[in-house]
């Protein structure tokens, strides 16, 4: 549209962007809807069902078809949700709205945008890595990437994923040997199941948490092959946990809830415990670096591989990401969403992990 400026009356081309932060979330006034929205709307579009994407409330939920379950379970059983399968196409007011797979947990997607010929894509959260719990990351060419930077410092590299298993069944089998039970926390949505199916030919005995346990009865019952497990709360009181490895969440570190399990380990599947003081300050014996999100190389070959001239960063260390993009030529700039990275045990992310 044109405008004039009141300055000096001169005429000035004036585009109005397809996305706007507003303080329910990104929103786009053209088709009426909010992506990842963290207040109640009236029509939300969610890239993944961890909570910080999906709030509950909202009169009427677009999501990708793979996610829908995932989704019912954090937003309500009676939520209005739409699904869309991955690559398929709706129009909301005119403006063409599809999902494709983000690498993170079963269902992920980044929501591809696009209005008059311009094309936004919103990642949510992402990763590269090959993760065989859910669909790979799929670069989609735009004009605007929304990105997140919860890893975006050079330090945070993932090793291979093969290695990081090796470490895992190699902890367990000396605790074995010293008769503990191994403790492993791991996010309960997405990090448990992908290591369950990292051990999925383990000879066992695995033990679950009941907040781990419920997401990996819904994983089976999308046909994700994960490794068998046990509910922990269900097994005897005379149960012998000293070969056991038991999955819970990072919460329970240090609670009345780990006393059963008598002389054990403890370890933590995080992209954090690449810092060593990460996992000092835990007080855990091990930490596996693992992570659902991308590492600074993922980001910049992710942000890259889009095309886009415009990258907007929305949460992590936004900062240094914002900065190397500039460098490079792009028009990048931080903003401030309610979204957050990795979590920890307290469930925040931590502050700066700054330890070269
Ligand atoms: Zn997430
Ligand atoms: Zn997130």
């Amino acid at each position: 549209m044109v405008c004039f400026s009141p300055l000096d009356g001169r005429a000035v081309t004036y585009t109005e962007s397809i996305l706007e932060l507003t303080g329910n979330g990104l929103y786009c006034a053209r088709g009426d809807f909010y992506v990842d929205p963290w207040r109640p709307v009236d029509r939300a579009v969610i890239t993944h069902a961890h909570s910080d994407h999906a709030c509950p409330g909202s009169h009427g939920y677009l999501a990708a078809r793979r996610g829908e379950t995932l989704l019912r379970v954090r937003v309500g059983g009676d939520a209005s949700i739409e699904a869309l399968d991955y690559g398929e196409t709706v129009s909301l007011g005119g403006v063409r709205v599809s999902f494709h797979p983000a690498g993170h947990i079963l269902g992920s997607a980044q929501v591809r945008i696009e209005s008059g010929g311009e094309v936004w894509v919103v990642s949510g959260d992402y990763k590269r890595e090959p993760d065989p719990t859910c669909a790979a990351f799929e670069p989609v060419a735009c004009h605007t990437f929304v990105t997140e930077s919860t890893f975006g410092l050079p330090i945070y590299r993932w090793p291979p994923e093969a290695e990081v298993f090796a470490e895992i069944r190699n902890w367990w089998a000396a605790n074995q040997q010293a008769g503990k039970a191994s403790v492993l926390f791991a996010y309960s949505l997405g990090k448990a199941q992908r290591v369950l199916s990292g051990l999925a030919d383990a000879p066992g005995p695995i033990y679950t948490h009941g907040a781990v346990e419920n997401y990996c009865r819904l994983y089976r019952e999308a046909g994700i092959a994960l490794a068998t497990t046990t509910h922990a709360g269900a097994a005897p009181a005379t149960t012998d946990w000293s070969r056991a490895l038991i999955l819970a969440p990072p919460s329970e570190n240090g609670t009345p809830w780990m006393r059963r399990f008598g002389h054990l380990s403890t370890g933590f599947v995080s992209g954090w415990m690449r810092i060593r003081g990460a996992r000092r300050r835990r007080s855990l014996d091990r930490g596996f670096v693992l992570s659902d999100h991308a590492d600074w190389p993922g980001l910049l070959a992710a942000i890259s591989g889009s095309g886009a001239s415009r990258v907007w960063v929305t949460h992590g260390y936004r900062a240094p990401v914002v900065e190397w993009l500039k460098q490079q030529g792009l028009d990048a700039q931080a903003i401030e969403t309610r979204f957050e990275g990795e979590q920890d045990e307290t469930g925040a992310e931590p502050a700066a992990e700054a330890e070269p």
